[in-house]
């Protein structure tokens, strides 16, 4: 099977930040792969902006390097890659400063798609915002990118939200959470509103809880003065984790329309109960197998910020009362694995007499490694042992099931950055879904500062921590193995 190439219409990509870790990293060489695809027409170009002093020449040297380092090689070209680099400029600017923004209205044209993509340190956004229109750079039409974390309280993502909006409106701003931008994040969406196999099932009636998982087996060790800051609850939940339950919990849009779609989320996030403190696990792993602890990593060597959350969340709304979200992330697991499981309930009368047999269906929605999905059914056990049944999984690996374009899915960040060029912002936060997820994080961060609760320690590479286990077993549950 093989995906249709719509080349996106001409831009100027600005990139502020160009020459940091996450422009080195994933904007230039999703950049690459998708003008290696044909989706970037060979007249767009794209701008590095930062404080460094470099020329055109030392940015492409820059680029060049990334794309060696971040892109396969089955993808290296040397022909694509210095067509590509030819693409390429670079303006030093800064921020704050007066210096560098006369030349940069030079170099983006007037007529062509203009997206300013701001990857530098959040405090940055308003400067950026602000000099673009006193030099009138930007127009109406142009977009700009914010990079997560937007905000840390409520607060702080509703003055962000005030200072964008100062000179740019809703349509034109485009946050990104890349996990939306994962290919089987989307079908999530596909999943259940393409298909009726699974739509009339997805309520509490017939669902019994649901479990999404993100683990990793990183450590915070080089970004840890920025983790301690923010612990799994605002790195991982406010955002990423929220956006999942909402494409799981949300109602079927009228149309697969940015403010349709992120119309649905929003109810989700404001169906949302307070999270009670009994229903909150945090740890923090320690020290292990020569590898050291978060304690370590952080500057604080009394930290109590958590690098594990665990939850349980309920949705006050008529399809979810009473079915359970499990939520639960960290840093320095056993595996890096990230996927939904949705538990439904028994079947309401068994006509087998089997019953020790007997396991609940099970859809698993994996989003890595190998993105896919398995639906765990009931089967007999072959042989002529009677009618006993067993579990057998069906299993569908999306690489495997659509063969060569399957192991060619594009990375988010392309993603997302193609949907800025085309203007879809369907896979973007709005402004008032981000207030609203941090208006639900808020009084449970609060709560426990409140209370002065520490995190519980767990071993590094473990399941996370023992009472993290308690917070199912009470309800007669029990968490997915984390594994790859
Ligand atoms: P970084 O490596 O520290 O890069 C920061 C960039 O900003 C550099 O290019 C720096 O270049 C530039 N810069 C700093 N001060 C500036 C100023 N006053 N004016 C103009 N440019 C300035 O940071 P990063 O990791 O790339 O992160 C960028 C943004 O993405 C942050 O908001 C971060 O939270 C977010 N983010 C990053 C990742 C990731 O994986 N790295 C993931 C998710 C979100 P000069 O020093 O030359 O000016």
């Amino acid at each position: 099977m093989v995906s249709r190439v719509i080349p996106v219409d001409v831009f100027d990509l600005v990139v502020f930040g160009g020459t940091g870790d996450l422009a080195q990293r994933k904007i230039i060489p999703g950049l690459y792969r998708r003008y290696w695809g044909g989706h970037i027409p060979p007249e767009s170009n794209i701008i590095g902006a930062a404080r460094s002093e470099l020329d055109d020449m030392g940015y492409r040297a820059l680029a060049r390097e990334a794309i060696a380092e971040y892109v396969s090689e089955d993808k290296r070209d040397p022909e694509v890659i210095e067509a590509f680099l030819a693409r390429l400029s670079y303006v030093a600017i800064d921020a704050k400063g007066t210096d560098g923004w006369d030349v940069l209205k030079t170099r983006v044209r007037k007529g062509t798609v203009q997206a300013f993509y701001f990857s530098v340190a959040p405090s940055l956004f308003g400067d950026l915002a602000e000099r673009l229109h006193l030099h009138e750079i930007a127009n109406a039409e142009s977009r700009i990118v914010v990079e997560k974390p937007f905000g840390r309280d409520l607060e702080s993502a509703k003055a962000l939200n005030a200072v964008l909006a100062q000179h740019f409106t809703e349509a034109q701003i485009y946050r990104i959470d890349h996990y939306l931008g994962k290919e089987t994040v989307q079908n999530l969406m596909a999943v259940r509103f393409a298909n009726i196999l699974f739509e009339p099932l997805w309520k509490s009636e017939y669902v019994d809880h649901v479990q999404i998982t993100v683990a990793e087996t990183v450590s915070v060790d080089g970004r840890g003065s920025y983790y301690d800051r923010a612990g799994a609850m605002r790195d991982m939940v406010q955002n990423h984790m929220m956006q999942l339950l909402c494409l799981i919990a949300m109602e079927p849009p009228y149309h697969f329309d940015p403010d349709a779609v992120r119309d649905e989320k929003l109810k989700v996030i404001r169906a949302l109960d307070p999270v009670l403190p009994d229903d909150i696990v945090r740890g923090q792993y320690q020290a292990g197998n020569g590898q050291g602890g978060y304690l370590e990593h952080c500057e604080d060597p009394a930290s109590k910020t958590e690098s594990y959350i665990a939850l349980k969340v309920h949705i006050s709304n008529w399809r979810w009362k009473g079915t359970p979200f499990y939520l639960r992330t960290g840093k320095r697991l056993r595996a890096r694995t990230s996927e939904i499981a949705i538990t439904f309930r028994e079947p309401p009368h068994s006509i087998f007499d089997d019953a020790e047999g007997w396991r609940e269906n099970v859809l698993v929605i994996r989003l890595q490694p190998n993105e896919g999905m398995n639906l765990k059914v009931m089967i007999k056990e072959p042989g002529p042992g009677g009618m006993r049944l067993t579990q057998v999984p069906l299993d569908m690996s999306f690489a495997e099931a659509l063969g060569e374009s399957g192991t060619d899915i594009p990375d988010a960040y392309e993603r997302l950055i193609m949907d800025v060029i085309r203007g879809n912002q369907t896979l973007f936060m709005r402004g008032d879904e981000v207030e609203a997820a941090w208006g639900w994080t808020d009084p449970i961060i609060e709560g426990w500062e409140k209370r002065g609760d520490k995190p519980m320690p767990y071993d590094a590479g473990s399941s996370g921590p023992e009472d993290a286990l308690m917070l199912m077993h009470r309800d007669g549950r029990r968490w997915r193995e984390i594994r790859e």
